[in-house]
């Protein structure tokens, strides 16, 4: 029994981390599975982080050799601010997120976290820096709290309660009809979108990285559900570097630093207030969303 026993839990052990792997790494931008084989470099030390300095040094980047995405992007996100990727739909804002995540290498340039090119360090040390908030947070068909705590299996009950409480998610899981133990997922319990949200922000809190990338993190949410949702980023953001991706320019007018991204090119880029005296492309893009704002609210 013992002899048969053990070799499965294992197995149920390796696939329990190959799809935690695949979640953070694929689905979050909505890939399946790995498209590049990224590998460690032999001998590769764990990425050090002291504040989370990110830096993208003339990037260039192609998924397909003849058609070319980011074309020299300069970014420089210091330790604790959070930076705002606008732009059309296509201009590359995701795949800068990918990147990051070393989901593919650039192809030419580089990225470093606090001074260490992200090609030097091991992937899991990476993974582990960074918490990602997707648009659609994926659930599993199992209970609210392996949910929450999967991404960090040491994780005490009392952790798990505390990130879900910061989350405000905590006293609608115990409302719940067996509370943290009620499976949820598609064959569960299925939870609203905004709900979803704060799961995967209660997941984010537990792992505790000093880097977070939300890409269109709300975008999926009604209005009313998306600005609750807004604050209890704004509270994960505090003390980590955080780049966000939004569609909707409201929820990204308070960033330190605002950046246009145009055709894989920085087009422009500074604070809300400076990019509107400026009176270019974001000027351009808040004017019109400011008028559809207000054609869906009369
Ligand atoms: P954004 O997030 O700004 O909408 P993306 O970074 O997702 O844009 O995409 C930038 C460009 O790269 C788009 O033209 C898109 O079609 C292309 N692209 C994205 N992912 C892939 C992929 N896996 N393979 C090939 N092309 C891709
Ligand atoms: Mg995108």
């Amino acid at each position: 029994m013992i002899q048969i026993t053990m070799p499965l839990n294992f197995l149920g052990t390796v696939y329990r981390e190959i799809r935690q792997a695949l979640v953070d790494m694929g689905q979050m931008f909505g890939l399946l599975l790995q498209p590049a084989e990224i590998t460690d470099k032999p001998g590769a030390a764990a990425l050090r982080v002291a504040g989370g300095h990110i830096r993208l040094e003339d990037v260039h980047f192609a998924y397909d050799p003849e058609r070319p995405i980011l074309q020299g992007i300069t970014l420089d996100v210091p330790p604790g601010q959070t930076v705002a990727l606008v732009g059309h739909s296509g201009s590359g804002k995701s795949t800068i997120g990918r990147l990051l995540f070393r989901f593919y290498d650039v192809t030419a340039g580089r990225l470093t976290i606090d001074g260490q090119d992200i090609r030097e360090v091991t992937q899991d040390s990476l993974h582990r820096a960074i918490g990602v908030v997707p648009q659609d947070t994926v659930l599993f068909n199992d209970t609210i709290y392996y949910n929450i705590a999967y991404g960090r299996a040491d994780a005490t009950q009392a952790e798990v309660e505390a990130a879900a409480r910061a989350a405000r998610i905590h006293d609608f899981i115990l409302s719940l009809p067996d509370g943290y133990a009620t499976t949820v997922g598609e064959r569960g319990l299925k939870l609203s979108g905004g709900e979803k949200q704060r799961v995967g922000i209660a997941r984010t809190l537990l792992k505790n990285p000093p880097i977070l990338l939300l890409d269109e993190a709300t975008s999926a949410l009604d209005t009313q559900t998306e600005s609750d949702i807004q604050h209890s980023l704004r509270e994960m953001g505090q003390g980590r570097t955080v780049i966000t991706i939004a569609h909707r320019l409201s929820t990204i007018a308070d960033a330190d630093r605002i950046v246009v991204l145009e055709a894989g090119r920085i087009l422009e880029e500074g604070t809300h207030e400076a990019l509107l005296a400026r009176g270019g492309r974001y000027a351009a893009m808040w004017a019109l969303q400011a008028a559809e704002e207000e054609a869906e609210a009369a």
